[in-house]
């Protein structure tokens, strides 16, 4: 040891030193926060390990951290606490990640704090906050200390305890942090954050027959016994038909879902009771494994098509050159078939795989299809999911029970170390984007990062790619495959334009509906064949106003018409949950003409039903799917046929893949094309595409989509019929140039706030000065009031940054913009401003 040169833990003198950690802390804090590592804990402690530190005022909070660096420097500005715990022996966070974390808080200009926050599942984070619940899959008592299990009893008792009424029950000098991790490391526990996660697991209940009956004299016996009791000798013939006990008699041990003879009409109830009550059947109750693996059995071969084989050597070739290529498949091509195709290959050279989906189309039928494929090797991360199930794929990929994981935009923040490839689908979707809080990513643009990082492929994959992810491949950078034909003999359906001008001059609108869609919907159900139904606005209608003065109903916290809301009779407003009863009589004037305006899916579903009575109609919106499977059963009653329509918001536009859909139907597609946004007839372009594409997915059923429109001369609306992207991106991309945005600059939104108007633009005035100043006036536009220029209580000014794409040095540039922001939220006249940082805003 003495030979050898400066190293951190070698010290033979090791009483005069002391070492150090810089932690980052799951808080907004701009740096890392230094403290001492206690000598037992010196040898051990590990970059990358999670460790439990005091905080604030007296120490009164308990906050998990993670070691981003070792060293024997004492801070200078304060003195350093110490380290109360360490939960990890091993790395919890890689080198990769903590290098992820540290780009990102540049890059989006946030606090390293804010990406850990986000990054670490709340079950891996213990704090004050945390609550602790037993974990209802413990099953090894043996593992625990006496005073463990007393303290489990009492947890069994309750909900959950918080982090003080655990230091309660365990007294004065206890600690409490070893014991949490004591007990998560013996799995008896779980640990949370809000109560709302509570891990609820899933019972399912079950019936077997008496152990007796195993042995097959027995079951015989049983059988001729019941000769005399036709319908209880029904319902054992029935079980055994499920549960196949003469070829193995083991099988009983799993016994049967009960439901599935409760739900069997031909089988006599009260004999099942009977029997259960003689005690020939058992019930018993078994926690439902988190994706019932009952597909898995199976695994499918898929067959590619000539189309998607070639399409996939493209790819793979290309990735000798590239690596990041574009896959640019019109709808119902197949693209999931290629996908499958290239991770499978990925997965054979012993690297790992991520592959991104909107969070929406995860929770939907491409699970099921991949979990066909790869079984339990695939993890899923999802953002619908407990906390409890989501530090499972964590720890998954980290023993390497996972090598594939499907998940939405955070799992970029999981612990691959040997990533080969990413797959990033319906990559122009805006929902990759974070809004809040930060840090403000982009999923795309941190996993083409990452795998440049670890030297992966990125596949980004879409039937309207967004403008920078095409402009990237037309100027080389990306490679790009496309792949223009629908599986099967499908073709692309046939859209069609209404022209309700024309209709309402000739009166045969009827409320919302043109009498050719009416006509369409009517024979589509003469045919049954299931329709689809679009309009991207949730609620009955989004005004209500009084005929008489005008009045309309306003949110009281934020700029925007509350929305009606029939089901629940109430109006809400859709930017900050405020709730309102419905006015009988107009509270300004007193008149009783209180109507609505406009129309949301709710009120479309109501008419549905008057135009089509005895029709089957559901509506996909954010209100409907709340509840965490309410999705997915909507999506099976669709698919069950057991339902003719199906209303809904942009969330039916993502990926769904139906057989029995030839009509899709658009409402309003006007607001859409003439949202005030610079990428609005991008994103209508992109909408109405993907959910055309929704309809004659199969051979032999051809698709139509009839989009009303009050001015069906729009060019965006004839590139849409043709279905002719590169028309359109010729035209986009032009104006982009013309004007300077991206992909020709990158954006950065500054926005300001504060609960009084003046103010918020004294502070967005001056930044602007500051920022033209050294930037120049052509890099900074605003400050302009956003089109919701209240939202809770805050008067919000926008200020945009536009920076070229080539001979500017960004990164000085943000620097710049982080100081000024800093003199004005440490300016004491500003007090209460808070400026909001959003880089390559959407
Ligand atoms: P996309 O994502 O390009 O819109 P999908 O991957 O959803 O298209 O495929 C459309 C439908 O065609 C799916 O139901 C899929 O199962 C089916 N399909 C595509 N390719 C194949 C194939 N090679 N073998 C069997 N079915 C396929
Ligand atoms: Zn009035
Ligand atoms: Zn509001």
């Amino acid at each position: 040891m003495e030979n050898q040169p400066y190293s951190l833990f070698s010290f033979t003198d090791a009483e005069e030193v002391t070492f150090f950690a810089d932690l980052i802390l799951p808080i907004p804090v701009p740096r890392l926060f230094t403290y001492r590592v206690p000598r037992g804990m010196a040898d051990t402690l590990k970059i990358g390990a999670r460790v439990i530190v005091p905080f604030g005022k007296n120490n009164g909070r308990v906050l998990t951290a993670v070691v981003a660096r070792l060293h024997n420097t004492p801070p200078t500005a304060y003195q350093a606490r110490y380290i109360s715990e360490v939960l990890d022996e091993y790395p919890l966070v890689t080198s990769y990640q903590l290098e992820l974390f540290r780009w990102m808080a540049e890059y989006y200009m946030c606090c390293i704090g804010d990406v850990m926050n986000v990054a670490l599942p709340s079950g891996l984070k213990i704090s004050s906050q945390s609550k602790v619940q037993f974990n209802p899959d413990f099953d090894y008592p043996e593992l625990l200390t006496e005073f463990e299990a007393t303290l489990l009893t009492e947890l069994k008792k309750q909900p959950a305890l918080s982090y003080e009424e655990l230091g309660r029950l365990v007294g004065e000098g206890g600690n409490v942090p070893a014991l949490i991790k004591s007990l998560i490391g013996k799995k008896a526990v779980i640990v949370f954050e809000e109560v709302k996660e509570k891990y609820i697991p899933k019972m399912v209940r079950k019936v077997r027959l008496h152990r007796n009956y195993e042995e097959r004299e027995q079951l015989l016996v049983l059988l001729q016994r019941l000769e005399k009791l036709p319908k209880q000798q029904e319902v054992v013939m029935r079980y055994l038909s499920h549960v196949p006990m003469q070829r193995n008699p083991a099988l009983n041990q799993k016994g049967l879902d009960k439901t599935i003879l409760n739900q069997d009409e031909t089988l006599s109830q009260s004999s099942l009771t009977t029997l259960i009550k003689n005690d020939v059947f058992q019930t018993f109750e078994v926690i439902q494994p988190r994706f019932s693996d009952n597909s898995v059995s199976t695994p499918v071969e898929i067959k590619l098509t000539d189309a998607q084989q070639t399409a996939s050597q493209q790819i793979m070739t290309q990735f000798e050159r590239q690596n990041i290529v574009l896959l640019h498949g019109i709808t119902g091509s197949g693209k999931t078939e290629v996908y499958i195709n290239l991770i499978q290959q990925a997965l054979e050279s012993g690297s790992q795989v991520l592959y991104l989906l909107p969070e929406i189309a995860l929770t939907t039928q491409i699970v099921v299809r991949l979990q066909r494929v790869f079984g339990d090797k695939m993890g899923i991360y999802h953002s619908k999911f407990s906390d409890n199930e989501r530090v499972e794929v964590w720890k998954g990929i980290v023993s390497g029970q996972y090598q594939f994981v499907i998940g939405v935009r955070s799992s970029v923040f999981l612990p691959f170390d040997n990533l080969g490839l990413i797959i990033v689908d319906e990559e122009h979707e805006t929902s990759y984007k974070q809004h809040d809080p930060a840090p403000r990513y982009h999923a795309r643009d941190v996993a083409i990062m990452l795998a440049h990082w670890q030297q992966a492929k990125v596949l980004l994959g879409s039937a309207t790619p967004s403008l920078e992810t095409y402009y990237q491949a037309k100027q080389g950078r990306y490679g790009l495959v496309e792949l223009f034909k629908r599986f099967g003999e499908a073709t692309l359906p046939n859209i069609m334009l209404v022209n309700t001008k024309q209709e309402k001059k000739q009166k045969t609108m009827k409320n919302e509906f043109s009498s050719a869609l009416l006509q369409a919907l009517e024979m589509n159900l003469e045919r049954k064949e299931q329709s689809i139904l679009f309009q991207n606005r949730r609620g009955y209608s989004p005004y209500m106003q009084c005929e008489d003065c005008d009045w309309t109903a306003e949110c009281s916290n934020c700029a925007v018409s509350l929305t009606y809301h029939q089901r629940d009779a109430e109006l809400r407003c859709h930017y900050c949950g405020h709730k309102e009863n419905v006015p009988r009589v107009c509270p300004t004037c007193g008149s009783t003409k209180v109507r609505t305006i406009g129309f949301g899916t709710e009120k479309l579903e109501d008419q549905l039903q008057i135009y089509f009575p005895g029709s089957r109609v559901l509506r996909m919106d954010l209100d409907t799917t709340r509840a965490k499977n309410a999705y997915q059963q909507i999506i099976q009653e669709f698919e069950g046929g057991q339902v003719d329509m199906l209303v809904g918001t942009q969330m039916i536009t993502k990926g769904l893949d139906f057989d029995n859909v030839s009509l899709v139907g658009i409402f309003d597609a006007d607001r859409l094309i003439h949202f005030p946004d610079f990428r609005a007839t991008e994103r209508a372009f992109q909408m109405l595409t993907q959910v055309s594409g929704r309809a004659g997915r199969r051979a032999g059923r051809q698709g139509n989509v009839l989009i009303q429109t009050g001015n069906p001369q729009q060019t965006i609306l004839q590139k849409i019929i043709e279905n002719d992207y590169k028309g359109l991106y010729e035209e986009e991309i032009q104006e982009r140039q013309d004007f300077n945005y991206p992909p020709f600059s990158r954006l950065i939104k500054l926005t300001v706030r504060h609960p009084e108007r003046i103010i918020s633009h004294q502070a967005a005035e001056r930044l602007t000065n500051e920022l033209t100043d050294a930037l120049g006036s052509s890099r900074v536009l605003g400050p302009e009031e956003p089109l919701v220029e209240r939202i809770r209580n805050l008067f919000l000014f926008d200020i945009l940054i536009k920076i070229e794409r080539e001979k500017v040095n960004v990164k000085a540039v943000k620097t710049y913009i982080q100081e000024r922001i800093n003199d004005i939220l440490t300016d004491k006249g500003l007090r209460q401003v808070s400026i909001v940082v959003d880089v390559d805003c959407l």
